[in-house]
């Protein structure tokens, strides 16, 4: 597995992480067994980073995550956030970080967290997360709960703004970099690069489109992208290329992007996904690809408030 630095954490990470959403059962119910299994798999073949919230499955991946890491903290890079604990349920008040911190750490059992994020900050506003949110979390790194802060979110010019305004050591991104769009590296890259901000790029598989078993029934994607995936992915399986495989391999490329995070919940998924991040990238297919996208590429959607909208 090739490592990474972290932009000015110095954590090395791997290039491959382990997206811990399936462990809550956000993409359809998931065995824990499995799951586990699929953990400890992903530590075996080289996979330190690992990435979960209360969020998913409303706190199940965390508790399913702490299970699968007992005897083995020593080994991860372990991440994860507060402030989104619904679908419509938020709150980035200083009090409830405070406990959220605490009850994650609990259920992960055990007593530091390597990065703590804002999660999904583009529903509340930026002054909020600037001068409640952020300042609480440098708090608790004080305090020796976590050894760095950071947030996520889709809303790429909010991620840029809140961190010019209160200075963060990484951004997670999602859905703005894979085969089917690219304006991270319009709206966000440049600003990290200068900061020297470690940037995680999320769901390389746009959350499931690009996949066999395609997205599940929450997927915010238009009716049209969501066709235009299918029928690539149908394309490629009949010559015998898993979609995954190019989809993956195409993240991994990127130059600025420390850790490319894909959810996992099998054995299988987490071998085959391991061994496409050893494979060369094949530049032909990834083209062929693109091409066939054409007019769909680089759609995204509407999140949170109005005021924090990319396009507003
Ligand atoms: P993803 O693009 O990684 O796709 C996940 C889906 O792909 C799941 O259904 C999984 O079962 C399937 N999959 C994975 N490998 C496969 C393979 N080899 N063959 C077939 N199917 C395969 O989307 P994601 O899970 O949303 O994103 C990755 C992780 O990033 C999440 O789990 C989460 O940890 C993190 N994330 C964070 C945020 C945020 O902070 N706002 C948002 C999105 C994702």
């Amino acid at each position: 597995m090739e490592f990474r630095t972290l932009g000015r954490t110095g954590l090395e990470v791997s290039k491959l992480g382990f997206g811990g959403s399936p462990l809550g059962n956000e993409f359809g119910e998931t065995d824990p067994l499995e799951a586990e299994r699929a953990v400890h798999c992903a530590i075996d073949l080289g996979i330190n980073y690992f990435d979960v919230a209360p969020y998913y499955g409303r706190t199940l991946a965390e508790t399913r995550l702490g299970t699968a890491l007992k005897g083995r903290r020593d080994k991860v890079i372990l991440a994860t956030k507060c402030g989104r604990y619904d679908v419509a349920k938020f709150d980035f008040s200083a009090a409830r970080i405070r406990a959220s911190i605490d009850e994650s750490l609990a259920r992960l059992r055990t007593d530091y967290l390597d990065i703590f994020l804002a999660h999904d900050i583009e529903f509340v506003s930026a002054k909020q997360i600037v001068e409640e949110t952020i300042p609480t979390m440098r708090a608790l790194q004080n305090e020796g709960k976590t050894r760095f802060i950071g947030i996520t979110g889709l809303q790429l010019n909010m991620l840029r703004k809140v961190a010019e305004a209160a200075p963060v050591d990484v951004i997670l991104s999602y859905c703005r970099y894979n085969l089917l769009i690219t304006d991270l590296d319009d709206l966000l890259t440049p600003f990290v690069q200068n900061r020297e901000i470690g940037l995680m790029n999320a769901s390389p598989l746009h959350m499931g489109l690009l996949t066999q078993n395609g997205p599940p029934p929450w997927h915010p994607a238009s009716p049209e992208v969501k066709e235009v995936a299918r029928v690539l992915v149908e394309f490629f399986a009949k010559s015998g290329v898993r979609i995954t495989d190019l989809a993956l391999q195409f993240c991994l490329q990127h130059p600025t992007v420390a850790t490319t995070l894909a959810g996992m919940s099998t054995v299988e998924q987490v071998r085959e996904n391991v061994a496409a991040a050893h494979a060369p990238a094949d530049a032909t297919l990834i083209n062929e690809a693109r091409d066939f996208i054409g007019p769909f590429l680089n759609r995204s959607w509407p999140t949170g408030l109005l005021e924090n909208h990319d396009a507003s």
